[in-house]
């Protein structure tokens, strides 16, 4: 039996990773659950899972789930605060971690679980872009055995060869990684056209059903610049030997090119069940509710582009980033968390999204980068933006 913590419960993700968990009920039990702000549908994920244990992140809500359990006769233990996850990840509650909390705000449990020697199905790719080496560098001296789930770097984990369960490192033979993109809601559009695009515009996925903030990253192409960040640290390929195609269909996930000129790619409907059954269930397969590809029912055809850079700036902006190093990964994600909040809110723009950030990239030069310097610059990326936009209302 393994225990999953599944933190990120009440998202999208979460709500995925429970569907297959719920499916294995004798291979796989959800003894945590972590959510935001929600307690009504933290409520409803313990009635129907029985977790052991509870946590919400805001403080100010521990009263309303800890009378929720007794109402609802629960045996749940309740919890708070983001401290309460850390502990509770490292702590003798689970074996596998799902990390599905949005943003930087994922970056503690995931180093938490990477530390304490956890299988982390990882979604939360900001933690990887924050602080890339510092997560992978825990994960290598405890153990602990990262499967992304984020759908390309999934993909590209069932094409390499895994090494004891662990996303495979220095290659031999490979040449590089193409990760496909969607292309998102815009394109095909040209820059000027986006100017005012609207936010329940862009959160309108074609392809994929998400959270809000990945859902405009998708649209900015910002989500495809952050998981080349995040390729970049799980495989230990140089931002030179990454690719990115767009890929409207959203059929084949990624692709791995070796030097023999072999190309392997992963295909499947576009359900993130599938890849989180991987991160769940590796090495063995588990069956997650996703029906097979039948591509002549899909439309027969299989399409692929170049990326627009001039529509969609926020990809090489995430290329500078990597390349630039240290701390400007950090400054890129802090910068475009704020930058996608305000959008969110209605206070900018579209196209104000990369300028901010490119703003914020230019004003906060790359430093040497350990754990205590990324914070700070995050803290002063979203300083930086926060005023900018300030400025602008
Ligand atoms: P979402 O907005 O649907 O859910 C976010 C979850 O995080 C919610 O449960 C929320 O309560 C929780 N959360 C937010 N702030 C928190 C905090 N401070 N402490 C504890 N919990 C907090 O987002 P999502 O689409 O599920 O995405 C989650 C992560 O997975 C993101 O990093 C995203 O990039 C990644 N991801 C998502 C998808 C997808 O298909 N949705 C695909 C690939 C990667
Ligand atoms: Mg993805």
């Amino acid at each position: 039996m393994r225990r999953v913590a599944v933190l990120g419960a009440t998202g999208s993700i979460g709500a995925s990773a429970l569907d297959v968990i719920a499916r294995h009920p004798d291979r796989l039990q959800a003894s945590v659950l972590a959510a935001g702000r929600n307690v009504d549908a933290l409520l409803e994920l313990c009635a129907r899972h029985a977790p052991a244990h509870a946590v919400i992140a805001d403080e100010a809500r521990f009263d309303a789930l800890k009378s929720g359990l007794a109402a609802a006769g629960l045996s749940t233990q309740p919890h708070a605060g983001m401290a309460a996850i850390d502990a509770l990840v490292a702590g003798d509650t689970c074996d596998t971690v799902v990390a599905a909390i949005v943003g930087a705000a994922g970056l503690d449990s995931t180093l938490a679980a990477a530390r304490a020697g956890r299988r982390i199905a990882l979604a939360n790719k900001e933690s990887l872009v924050l602080a890339g080496s510092l997560v992978m560098a825990a994960a290598r001296e405890s153990g602990a055995a990262i499967v992304p789930v984020d759908s390309e770097h999934n993909a590209i984990f069932q094409c390499l060869p895994p090494q004891d369960g662990r996303a495979a490192r220095d290659i031999r033979g490979l040449r590089r990684l193409v990760l496909t993109a969607s292309g998102g809601p815009f394109r095909g559009r040209t820059r000027e056209s986006l100017r005012d695009v609207t936010p329940a515009q862009a959160v309108a996925h074609p392809r994929w059903s998400m959270g809000p903030k990945i859902s405009v990253d998708s649209a900015t192409l910002m989500n495809k610049g952050l998981e080349v960040i995040e390729a970049h640290h799980l495989f230990g390929v140089a931002p030179g030997a990454i690719d990115v195609v767009v890929h409207p269909q959203s059929l084949v996930h990624s692709l791995v090119e070796f030097v023999d000129g072999s190309t392997l790619a992963q295909l499947g409907l576009p359900d993130m069940r599938t890849a989180l059954a991987v991160g769940l269930g590796w090495p063995e397969r588990l069956e997650s509710g996703v029906a097979g590809l039948d591509l002549v029912r899909q439309g027969g055809r299989l399409d692929f582009e170049a990326p627009d850079l001039d529509a969609f700036p926020c990809l090489r902006l995430a290329f500078d980033a990597l390349r630039a190093g240290g701390t400007a990964p950090a400054v890129l994600n802090a910068a475009n968390e704020v930058a996608v909040d305000a959008f969110l809110s209605g206070r900018i723009g579209f196209l104000d999204i990369p300028a901010l950030v490119e703003d914020a990239l230019a004003a906060l030069p790359a430093a040497e980068a350990g754990l205590d310097a990324l914070r700070e610059a995050d803290g002063r990326a979203r300083a930086h933006v926060t005023f900018a936009i300030g400025r602008r209302a």
